[in-house]
């Protein structure tokens, strides 16, 4: 029997690594090396700490074309992107490395006799639970912040990039972080619940589904633990009456094939004005005809298969169940001729509220496309679905694109720019999207105590 962590190249769908699952016995024993290692890790200084994440940075650098070329094997996406990622990555480790100290000084308050101030303390073992569809990405933003701030932290990835997951671990300890800071446990997303209610956690993190969730929180509360998630989203990308609109598609169909659609934050439903939807749905149709599905270690291809085999059939039923309910699938819509886990790219319109596509999120190469007769509607259509995380607002004036953007109910909005991703910036959502933020100084608050320290 196999295991259900392993490398599957979903290029090749051929089984290429298996790992095998830690029993209890020594989860509980990293999550005990863990707590003992908060206890020397939290008093560390700023600045030893800083220079071993200093050195994580400097390492993902220079081996990013294997790791890049890792991520690609593991889950698929276009080998560029996953050069692209670890970049990021090894920004956002230098970004907390230099600023974790700053954002962690003592805050006084103005109080009206003797002194106050608010010390910001770690908390101890933290459980971050991640997805796959940026295998290093998803560690870092977790993990930088919290380690910076003085937490250690257990990291389950996602069964499928267990070697992505291994080589982090690795890379940790290859900088100089000391042992029992950051530990991959190799389990299951069924046996995380049972790993929350251990007493040494003190707080969990999960990038993923809904029902993971629900699941993750819902342990969290009953042991009284806090969490922050990000459960993905059907991002709006609301197109303006003044907008260019090759631009536009260029952008918002660049935007939605990237990662082969599996972006919580990618441009999910395309919103345009009534009287420019003939002219967008034919240049879209056109930029669909420019793309290249194949072999995501090409730099031609453009767009890759999804992570695995029942990803891909998955989305496929989605489309199918859209079209059953009366929608029209413009072009594409079935799962690619050849061996690996693609779909083709997918273009969808004429959708309706008494269909699941107008509130779903699809998680894939599927670009939907809604026509708007005025501002009101566009907006209506954007905040219809459950989740709130992203959003793009595109058009040439600036004060009317940014009324617009206020009044979508999603955690980020970029005025002519898919949703993004900068070390700097807040990440995170509204709604069913989730709570709790990541990156930026936002980020390095959730998992530390605010205390409050009083003289009289
Ligand atoms: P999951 O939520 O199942 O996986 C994400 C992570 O959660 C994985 O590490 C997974 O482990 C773990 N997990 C799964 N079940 C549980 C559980 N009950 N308790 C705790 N942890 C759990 O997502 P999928 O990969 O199955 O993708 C399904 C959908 O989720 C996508 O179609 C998309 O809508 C959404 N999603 C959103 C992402 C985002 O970026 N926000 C990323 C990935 C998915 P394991 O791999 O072992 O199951």
């Amino acid at each position: 029997k196999h295991s259900p962590i392993k490398t599957v190249n979903p290029f090749t769908n051929e089984i290429v690594k298996e790992f095998d699952v830690m029993k209890p016995a020594q989860i509980a024993s990293i999550i005990d090396k863990a707590d003992e290692a908060f206890k020397s890790w939290k008093n560390t200084p700023f600045s030893e700490r800083a220079k071993i994440i200093h050195k994580v940075a400097t390492i993902m650098r220079e081996r990013k074309e294997a790791l890049g070329a890792l991520a690609t094997l593991e889950m698929g996406k276009l080998l560029a992107e996953s050069i692209y990622e670890v970049e990021l990555s090894a920004d956002i480790f230098d970004y907390y490395a230099e600023h974790a100290e700053k954002f962690l000084a003592d805050h006084p308050l103005d109080v009206k006799h003797g002194d106050a101030f608010l010390s910001y303390e770690p908390i101890g073992v933290l459980l971050s639970v991640q997805p796959w569809n940026f295998p290093y990405y998803q560690i870092t933003r977790s993990a930088a912040s919290n380690l910076m701030a003085g937490n250690t932290m257990v990291l389950k990835h996602a069964s499928n990039i267990p070697q992505c997951a291994q080589i982090m671990e690795d890379i940790f300890k290859d900088a100089g972080l000391p042992n029992g800071v950051y530990t991959n446990l190799f389990v299951p997303g069924k046996d995380v619940e049972a790993i929350v209610s251990n007493p040494k956690i003190k707080a969990v993190t999960l990038t993923g589904s809904k029902p993971a969730g629900a699941s993750i929180t819902a342990a969290a509360g009953a042991n009284v633990k806090k969490a922050t998630l990000e459960l993905g989203g059907s991002d709006p990308f609301v197109v303006l009456e003044d907008a260019d609109v090759s631009e536009a598609v260029e952008v918002s169909v660049a935007g939605r094939m990237w990662n082969a659609g599996q972006v919580c934050v990618s441009p999910k439903r395309v919103i345009v004005p009534a009287k420019m939807y003939d002219e967008f749905l034919a240049k879209t149709k056109e930029a669909f005809s420019k793309l290249v599905v194949g072999n995501p270690m090409d730099a031609t291809t453009n767009v890759a298969p999804l992570c695995t085999e029942k990803a891909a059939e998955d989305v496929v039923s989605q489309i199918q169940k859209a079209a059953e309910q009366g929608a029209t699938i413009a072009l594409g819509g079935k799962r690619v001729k050849r061996t690996g886990a693609f779909v083709e790219p997918t273009l969808i319109t004429d959708i309706t509220p008494k269909m699941d596509a107008y509130f779903e999120e699809i998680f894939g190469p599927v670009f939907m496309l809604y026509q708007y007769k005025d501002v009101d509607e566009a907006i209506e259509i954007a905040n219809a679905t459950e989740f709130g995380l992203g959003g793009t607002v595109f058009g040439k004036d600036t004060k009317k694109a940014v009324e617009v953007a206020r009044r979508i109910d999603t955690g980020m909005v970029y005025i002519n720019h898919v949703t993004g991703i900068a070390p700097e910036l807040p990440f995170g959502g509204t709604k069913e999207s989730g709570f709790g933020r990541e990156q930026s100084i936002a980020g390095i608050f959730e998992f530390v105590n605010a205390k409050l320290i009083r003289t009289t």
